[in-house]
């Protein structure tokens, strides 16, 4: 989709810092981290959210977890935080689907 941002971004046409990379997935840092390493981890296939994901790609969301775990092997010592918004409310600002990993640091509730 040309008018989604991560869409975008997966395509190349907007930079960013890519940090591991698959036939279906991408992975890149947030551009307003929340803790120490923060990736977004983004299926190239366009859905709204994480449950469309499970849905729709169920195989590519577990690919989306594996990576988070390969990320955080290489970064954080293995332990993480996956954060899907869902919805407005919930802080979702780009509906494409992607899990905040969130790790390098202590986390509290505060953090995202
Ligand atoms: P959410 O609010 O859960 O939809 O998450 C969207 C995330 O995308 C936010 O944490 C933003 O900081 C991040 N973001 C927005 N634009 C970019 C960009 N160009 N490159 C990397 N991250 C971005």
């Amino acid at each position: 989709m040309t008018d989604c941002l991560f869409c975008r971004i997966a395509a190349g046409d907007i930079p960013a810092d890519i940090v591991a990379r698959t036939d279906t997935v991408i992975a890149f840092r947030d551009i307003a981290p929340k803790a120490p390493v923060h990736v977004l981890v983004v299926p190239f296939a366009h859905v709204a959210n994480v449950t469309e994901a499970a849905a729709q790609i169920p195989t590519v969301l577990a690919e989306m977890v594996q990576i988070a775990q390969r990320i955080a092997d290489a970064e954080t010592g293995g332990e993480f935080r996956l954060v899907f918004n869902t919805g407005p409310t919930a802080g979702q600002s780009v509906f494409h689907a992607h899990g905040h990993l969130l790790g390098g640091a202590e986390l509290t509730w505060d953090d995202a």
